[in-house]
């Protein structure tokens, strides 16, 4: 018996540590809500241990079991809904598990058959339990990880789904808490719910840890406005992509300053973002280099078509209607290519993709230019004139 009430202490203070652990890691990433949602869980796991070790048996341990073990099987639950992008508000299955938490406690209040009020507590974590197994479901990325928090999350539910048909079989309908807590069949139940949920929690944190630190790595390397690669990012990209040789489109919109200055700040904003959609639906790696200035890196080609692409999404932003402009006005864009050699730095085929841009919008901006020993390639610019 004492080294029961050692073990859970020791349980209770893990659970604590690591929901003061999770609580700090929220804080510091300003409010991190699958990391919060974990250490409500986890303090309410802690409590709801320390319950069972020095109350176990007393009406004060089924009303804690009431209050404590649905929701915290709810937050871990909302810890996973928070892992989605857009992860939407499951406001009906809250209300559904503190509903039947606030039944089980009026049952107890008014002294009706403990049968009742287990038959809502367990009701209760079933749902919670099972909206968590099916929220992981949705996000599971197919990793072995992933896999395993599934089956033990199932496994919960299964457990919580069975405790009551099991306690009508077995004791009827008449058993009072105290003696169901001491049977056999309770101190089972427990021990494998014991054993299934620490393993849980801590797959829970690590799917969080993994997806808090991928989420960073991605900001990190994404530019705000467009989505696309930053300059840093789009840097070591090209290390990589063109190690075999390839081509570098550089391009950059046509007096885009009289944009802003006409229209506005957000107006000039949708007009970048347009551009950058342009380059990202190209399928290679596309970078936002500057303010309105951008890259694509096209390994493994030649300059000839990387020419033909840069001249098709010329084509196609000369032809886009921005809501600002009147009907027959159009933006454009300038373009420069080159060839970077297998092995060469990519830096160096920067610059003269930069160089050949300036040329192009020398040559009255609109067209492509490539840039060649001798002599430059450029073509024909369009018809339409620019905004
Ligand atoms: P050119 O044809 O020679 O490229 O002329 P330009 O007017 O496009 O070039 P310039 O470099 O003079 O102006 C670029 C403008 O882009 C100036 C800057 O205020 C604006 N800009 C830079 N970043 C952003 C941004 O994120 N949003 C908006 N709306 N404007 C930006
Ligand atoms: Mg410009
Ligand atoms: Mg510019």
């Amino acid at each position: 018996m004492t080294v029961m009430v050692g073990l859970n202490i020791v349980i209770a203070g893990i659970l604590g540590f690591t929901a003061a652990l999770c609580a700090g890691a929220s804080m510091g990433m300003r409010g991190n809500r699958p990391m919060s949602w974990l250490a409500v869980a986890l303090a309410m796991g802690s409590v709801q241990t320390l319950v069972m070790t020095f109350a176990g048996g007393s009406w004060f341990e089924a009303s804690a079991a009431a209050m404590l073990a649905p929701p915290a099987y709810l937050s871990a639950g909302r810890a996973i809904r928070a892992l989605a992008p857009r992860p939407g508000s499951g406001l009906p299955v809250v209300a559904v598990v503190l509903g039947l938490s606030a039944t089980a406690l009026v049952l107890q209040a008014m002294g009706s058959p403990y049968f009742y009020q287990a038959l809502a507590v367990q009701l209760a974590c079933t749902i919670a339990v099972g909206d968590a197994a099916y929220q992981m479901v949705r996000r599971a990325r197919r990793s072995l990880l992933d896999g395993v928090t599934i089956a033990l999350l199932c496994a919960l539910v299964a457990f919580s789904a069975v405790r009551v048909p099991l306690l009508l079989n077995l004791f009827g309908p008449e058993v009072t808490f105290t003696s169901f807590r001491q049977s056999w069949l309770e101190t089972a139940l427990l021990s494998v719910s014991g054993l299934l949920v620490p393993p849980i929690i801590f797959l829970l944190l690590a799917r969080t840890v993994s997806d808090t630190i991928a989420t960073y790595q991605r900001q990190s390397e994404r530019d705000g406005l467009t989505g696309l690669l930053n300059r840093r990012a789009f840097d070591t990209t090209a290390d990589a992509a063109l190690s075999n040789g390839g081509a570098v489109i550089f391009c950059d919109i046509d007096n885009f300053k009289q944009v802003n200055d006409r229209f506005g700040h957000e107006a000039g904003d949708d007009v970048i973002c347009t551009l950058a959609a342009l380059l990202a639906e190209s399928g290679h790696p596309a970078g936002r280099i500057g303010g309105e200035e951008f890259a694509l890196l096209l390994p493994g080609q030649n300059v000839e078509s990387a020419m033909e692409l840069a001249d098709d999404i010329r084509a196609r932003f000369n032809g886009t209607l921005h809501p600002v402009l009147s009907p027959n006005e159009w933006l454009s864009t300038s373009f420069g290519v080159s060839y970077c050699a297998p092995g060469e730095s990519p830096r160096a085929a920067f610059r003269r993709a930069d160089v050949a841009l300036y040329r192009a919008k020398e040559a009255g901006r609109n067209q492509v230019s490539a840039f060649m020993p001798n002599p430059d390639v450029t073509t024909t610019p369009s018809p339409r004139a620019a905004a």
